[in-house]
């Protein structure tokens, strides 16, 4: 049988980061255990790549505090690019109850210490981009580095540092099974089983499924998300932000020679559907058209468009940290769509929290398991 001191379960970016955070951390016997034949299977090679600190709770805030420069400084770190481009998230409110709510986020934005970020009137936005309809738009708020990243190549860059410093990926290896023994784990894999003290469910929307072997019933629900990208289109600036339409939830950015349109639809219900539904199409162009006239006439190809999970808990945040039923079994779990901006924030606090039992980029304690038995969740109202 073999040994490690952590075995983490799931090879997407989350699993990626921590082990490569452990191993910087001095922990060498890291060992990553995937159930496909290549990494990105997952939610990471289905996301959009946004990366933000434009949130509404203190923690969310400090998480992106930790990641964005991380990501802005990614190659520097670690020797592999991850593509981040500051190019912003610009939200755009069309009335004042929104301008409300980005001005106090604003002000705890800044508070925290957060830079880059201001607060735009409508005219700013209409002069920034005279292609949006802009006669409803009353103001917003931008932050310049925000931005985008490239979530593969982050996650390769994540697993190939941890690797080459000493961590061992597993692939087409799948845990079908997780045994007590004294004080150490067993885990049974397709491939052979494996002792280690410290367990990790990194299994992104099949979290559910991990914490079930040890007895755990964890509330995260797949959830299906759809991206549309456009053919190439030269009608909108190609140094656009994300762009926000808080009055439908649409969003957009540019992507290669096009632009990837998002938009979440609230009759959309939990389940494994990984489908790209065709009818969703006219439902994204009716608001995109709505927002950006000229993308009335933009080509799409709908077998380019696709449908991945976001990992969905309760109160929209993740749950991290160590078991109290279960000793040794750590959670990083639940990103609720923000998973990939949130992976080296993560990376940091699981490495903190395994090895030293503490961590101090933020107060652990808001984000455990027992904060739902306990009725502490916290609500997240910038969720895209
Ligand atoms: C359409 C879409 C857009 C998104 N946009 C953004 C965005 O703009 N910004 C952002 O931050 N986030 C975004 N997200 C969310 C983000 O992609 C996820 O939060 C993130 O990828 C989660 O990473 P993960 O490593 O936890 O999960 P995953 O990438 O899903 O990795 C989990 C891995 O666990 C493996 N696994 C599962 N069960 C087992 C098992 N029994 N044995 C072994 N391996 C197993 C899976 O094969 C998988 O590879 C988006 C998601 C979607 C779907």
């Amino acid at each position: 049988m073999q040994t490690a001191d952590v075995v983490l379960i799931g090879g997407g970016i989350v699993g990626s980061s921590i082990a490569c955070h452990l191993v910087a951390a001095g922990c060498k016997n890291v060992l990553v255990i995937e159930r496909e034949t290549a990494q990105g299977k997952g939610s990471t090679g289905k996301s959009m790549g946004g990366v933000r600190a434009q949130f509404s709770t203190p923690v969310n805030i400090q998480m992106s505090l930790y990641s964005i420069p991380f990501y802005a400084s990614f190659e520097e770190r670690l020797g592999y690019p991850c593509d981040y481009r500051p190019q912003g998230y610009l939200f755009c409110a069309t009335n004042e109850h929104h301008l409300a709510y980005l001005r106090t986020n604003y002000e705890k934005q800044v508070a925290l210490g957060l830079k880059d970020v201001r607060l735009v009137t409508g005219d700013e936005i209409r002069t920034m981009f005279p292609q949006l309809r802009g006669d409803d738009i009353v103001g917003g708020s931008f932050c310049s580095t925000d931005g985008f990243v490239d979530p593969y190549s982050a996650m390769i860059g994540f697993m190939t540092w941890a690797s080459d410093h000493g961590a061992t990926l597993w692939k087409n290896t799948s845990v079908t099974g997780i045994t007590r023994r004294d004080r150490k784990f067993e885990v049974a894999t397709s491939r052979e089983n494996v002792l280690a003290p410290v367990v990790v469910n990194c299994a992104g929307a099949w979290a559910a499924s991990i914490a079930k072997m040890v007895g755990i019933d964890l509330p995260v629900e797949p959830l299906r998300r759809m991206l549309v990208p456009t053919e190439p289109f030269d009608g909108f600036p190609r140094s656009a932000p994300m762009i926000i339409d808080m009055s439908t939830g649409f969003h957009f950015r540019p992507e290669g020679r096009g632009f990837l349109l998002a938009w979440n639809d609230p009759e959309e219900t939990p389940g494994y559907k990984m489908d790209f539904d065709a009818g969703f199409i006219e439902k994204i162009l009716t608001r995109a058209a709505d927002r950006v006239p000229v993308f009335e006439n933009v080509a799409i190809n709908p077998k380019r468009a696709w449908a991945g999970l976001y990992e969905m808990t309760p109160d929209h945040h993740p749950i991290l940290g160590q078991s109290s039923d279960v000793p040794g079994f750590f959670f990083a779990n639940g990103f609720s769509g923000h998973g990939v901006m949130h992976s080296p924030a993560t990376g940091k606090i699981l490495s903190d929290l395994i090895l030293t039992g503490t961590t101090n980029l933020i107060d652990a304690s808001l984000l455990n398991f027992s904060r739902f038995a306990e009725g502490r969740t916290i609500h997240e109202t910038a969720v895209l």
